[in-house]
């Protein structure tokens, strides 16, 4: 398992954020408020604008899919 350059933990996943666009159906509730629904539609994604992290230390540790790719495998 690959380890962490940060912290030394061994992690067996990252935390990918993404940059991204969602879609989500707007209505107005009784409270005059609108129900904000955790259902979604990513309806773009940067494929640029991607972090992934460290799961135990939180410090981001690569920008590239190849990058986090190549951790992975280590
Ligand atoms: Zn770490």
């Amino acid at each position: 398992m690959p380890k962490c350059p940060q912290c030394g933990k061994e992690v067996n996943c990252l935390r990918n954020f993404a940059l991204c666009w969602s879609e989500h159906k707007f209505t107005v509730s009784d409270d005059g408020l609108p129900p904000y629904a955790p259902s979604d539609n990513i309806v773009m994604s940067d494929p640029v604008e991607n972090e992934y992290t460290c799961p135990e230390c939180d410090a981001t540790l690569f920008k590239s899919e190849a990058e986090a790719l190549a951790f992975m495998k280590s």
